[in-house]
């Protein structure tokens, strides 16, 4: 079952959250066509965006994340909500590239590694809180890295990886987020570090004994205890509710033309695929309720 385990060490100056989200993911794939170097890229993202967004603590919040490179994958979107449930699409699903020497999907290569990561939270505020780093290898997990230390000043350690299997379906898919509180004793930064060096690999870890195994293995040597565990999934809240309005948004003079062509209009949402046809008659009693 796919979740977000949160657990604490060294009496609460380590913070980790673990995710394992293949169903999610293999969600994700379907919905989009994408190809085994697409997939987890776009995998990745949602992960970091699930892990990120579940740690907001207004009810109603939201968070994006956005990765543009110079790569032939184009930009890359992951929505999450403040339970970790998550929404996404990469501009180019098709992309796959050869495998790396390491036989790793190459994943830096197909987002490129010159561009921005964005991350914005909404909290229900007039304005949505925008932080943005330059990437650093299109790996992800690095970027995000990254931007947690340049736009948020919180040290952290990320991994994130999706294992495609041979008939392309997602074998496994999740990471973590290790972050030091502030004040925390150095040492604690070489126990990670040297842990994380010497861990297996994520997609390993998940594939093989789920997640737990990596709280054991991060946080080796010292004392931890889980403190929260929840489910999360791939979820779009789309609705031809929300799609007219956006119709609705387009003003008066818009509506009125895209009436008097007499032909349906139709959207279709980019997250999860669905279709919706408004016809003439409906559009008239959007431009009515603008009145
Ligand atoms: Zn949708």
């Amino acid at each position: 079952m796919d979740r977000i385990i949160r657990a604490t060490a060294a009496s609460g100056a380590v913070k980790m959250a673990a995710i394992t989200a293949r169903d999610a993911v293999e969600c994700a794939r379907t919905i989009h066509h994408c190809a085994p170097t697409a997939a987890a890229a776009l995998g990745r993202t949602l992960c970091a965006a699930s892990l990120l967004g579940n740690a907001l603590k207004e009810e109603d919040a939201s968070l994006t994340l956005r990765i543009r490179g110079d790569g032939p994958l184009g930009g890359i979107t992951a929505v999450s909500d403040s339970r970790g449930n998550v929404r996404g699409y990469v501009d180019e699903p098709e992309t796959d590239l050869p495998l790396r020497p390491d036989g790793k999907l190459d994943v830096g290569g197909a987002v490129g590694r010159v561009g921005t990561l964005t991350v914005s939270r909404d909290l229900g505020l007039r304005e949505p809180y925008i932080g943005s780093t330059a990437l650093l290898s299109g790996e992800i997990a690095e970027d995000v890295t990254a931007y947690l230390l340049e736009s948020e000043q919180v040290p952290s350690a990320c991994a994130l990886g999706v294992l495609v299997d041979t008939d392309a379906t997602i074998r496994a898919a999740g990471g973590f987020l290790v972050q030091l509180m502030p004040g925390a004793e150095e040492r604690l930064i070489d126990v990670l570090e040297e842990n994380i060096f010497l861990m297996d690999q994520v997609t390993t870890v998940l594939d093989e004994d789920g997640p737990e195994e990596l709280f054991r293995q991060v946080l080796k040597g010292l004392e931890h205890h889980i403190v929260s565990e929840e489910p999360m999934a791939y979820v779009c809240p789309c609705s031809r509710e929300r799609f007219a309005r956006g119709i609705a948004s387009i003003g008066r003079e818009a509506l009125e033309e895209l009436i008097g062509t007499g032909e349906d209009a139709e959207v279709r949402c980019r997250f999860c695929g669905k279709r919706y046809v408004y016809p003439p008659s409906e559009l008239r009693s959007l431009l009515d309720s603008l009145s």
